[in-house]
């Protein structure tokens, strides 16, 4: 099964792709994730992603092409993928469905996750990460047991970077101009499906799960 699943940033895609793709036994390919574990490691492609991702802006569409090629066809997507954070953009999703093509691969759902800007603004503003696994929590509606420490794995909890009420404004106004027109680009396509993200984090999965289920 492959999966896209895109909305808002703060919306939840991180949260509920990780638990969509494991339910679903699929990687999950999350391009914020990757570009920072590339910015982590000093790569070259890290190094010329950061200062975009410093300011809220897209990363050049060639990088992020070439690092989402080389992970669909690798051998952990074999049972598929959900990609989260990809495409961002029309020119993107246009090379997602050459190389769809060139690799004999297809969409089995693209999943539109909404959320008032006011509730966007309030998770992206609490969420705290963990430095160490990645694991999100919030500071009201998914404290940590332990303040700072991850319960997972112990490691300290961070407030993301790009987090910071300057740079999530640039985010979305990002989003407005350049995601936001994938409504139309896949809109019409039978596998478009959209999902209200407002409520707590079970019952949104739920509502993916109905989704995807179809
Ligand atoms: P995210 O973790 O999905 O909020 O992404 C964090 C940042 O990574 C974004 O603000 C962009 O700077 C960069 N980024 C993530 N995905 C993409 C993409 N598909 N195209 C360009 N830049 C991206």
């Amino acid at each position: 099964m492959n999966i896209i699943l895109f909305g808002p940033p703060g919306v939840g895609k991180g949260t509920q792709g990780v638990k969509l793709s494991s339910a679903f036994g699929i990687v999950h390919l999350a391009m914020g994730d990757l570009l920072r574990a590339a910015v982590a490691a000093q790569t070259e492609l890290g190094l010329k992603a950061k200062a975009f991702m410093d300011a809220g802006k897209l990363v050049t569409d060639a990088l992020v092409i070439g690092l989402i090629e080389e992970r669909i066809v690798s051998a952990d997507a074999k049972n598929g993928f959900l990609l989260d954070g990809f495409p961002r953009n029309v020119a993107q999703a246009v090379a997602l469905n050459e190389m769809l093509t060139k690799h004999n691969l297809e969409l089995d759902h693209v999943v539109f996750m909404d959320a008032s800007k006011e509730a966007l603004l309030e998770r992206l503003t609490g969420r705290l990460t963990c430095s160490a696994c990645g694991f999100g929590f919030h500071r009201h509606y998914s404290p940590p047991k332990i303040e700072g420490q991850c319960d997972k794995c112990g490691g300290s909890l961070i407030q993301r970077a790009d987090d910071t009420e300057e740079v999530i404004s640039q985010r979305l106004e990002v989003y407005a101009e350049q995601t936001a027109p994938l409504l139309d680009f896949y809109g019409n396509e039978e596998m478009f499906c959209k999902v209200k993200a407002e409520a707590g984090m079970d019952e949104v999965y739920t509502s993916l799960l109905a989704a995807v289920k179809g």
